[in-house]
């Protein structure tokens, strides 16, 4: 049987990779399901080692305590924004001057990224145009980005849409990232949707020029979201359940 969600190759083995982790999910997830055993399934490592790290990290004054789910205290907060915005600003480099492929940038990033000091950062950032946005749509911190209203592939009806993001947790998969390049499924595309009732599987393919239709599985299509497309006089309405996902 096909496992409902792919494993994932790990963000490295150290402290900052979970801090990162807690953040990511912090900011996709709702907060009651940050818990231990969600970040061990992210990351694709033990909960063994999960508890370890979550102990390190306490002690270090990044995680609070007493709280039911995985919070970070704020200076974890603000080490885990530094993290990420290194790794979203060694993302942008590898694709927009290195040219490399959409779907390796997250993953040779991932080094790249953990050797920046924050002046190289801001000058990288500054260099780049001042992006606000990693390749796959994810906000940078520090840069006054948020995440805008959009709804996962999975809860929407047929009709045309612009990829909004990527949610961080499939960037891990660059396999996945491949199909979606490939299928058009890229930030600022606008794209086709058909609907598989009553799975949740969803058709999907590039609207400009048309090209092939590809399905994807519940688990990728809840992680792919998109925006309203309104253009040539269609004003396509997104459902009643839209919500922001910040
Ligand atoms: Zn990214």
């Amino acid at each position: 049987m096909k496992p409902e969600q792919p494993s994932r190759a790990g963000w490295g083995g150290g402290a900052d990779a979970y801090l990162m982790a807690i953040y990511v999910l912090f900011r996709e997830e709702p907060p009651e399901r940050v818990v231990s055993a969600r970040v061990a399934e992210y990351l694709g490592v033990s909960p063994v080692s999960v508890s370890r790290a979550l102990t390190r990290l306490l002690h270090g004054g990044d995680l609070e305590r007493k709280v039911p789910w995985l919070k970070l205290t704020a200076s974890g907060w603000r080490r885990a924004e530094v993290l990420l915005r290194h790794h979203h600003l060694a993302e942008r480099w590898l694709t927009d001057e290195l040219g490399l492929n959409w779907a390796l940038a997250h993953q040779e990033a991932e080094r790249i990224g953990q050797a920046f000091s924050p002046q190289v950062a801001e000058a990288l950032w500054q260099r780049l145009g001042r992006p606000q946005r990693c390749p796959h749509g994810s906000p940078i911190p520090g840069t006054g980005a948020a995440n805008t209203v959009a709804v996962a592939l999975s809860g929407v009806d047929a009709g045309t849409y612009v990829v909004d993001r990527v949610l961080e947790q499939v960037e891990g998969f660059t396999e996945l990232l491949t199909r979606l390049q490939s299928a058009g499924l890229m930030p600022g595309k606008q794209v086709e949707v058909a609907r598989h009732q009553p799975t949740e599987e969803v058709s999907v393919r590039s609207a400009r020029p048309p090209g092939p239709w590809t399905i994807l599985e519940p688990w990728l299509a809840r992680r792919v979201l998109v925006r309203a497309h309104y253009g040539r006089g269609d004003q396509l309405a997104l459902p009643e359940s839209v919500h922001g996902t910040a």
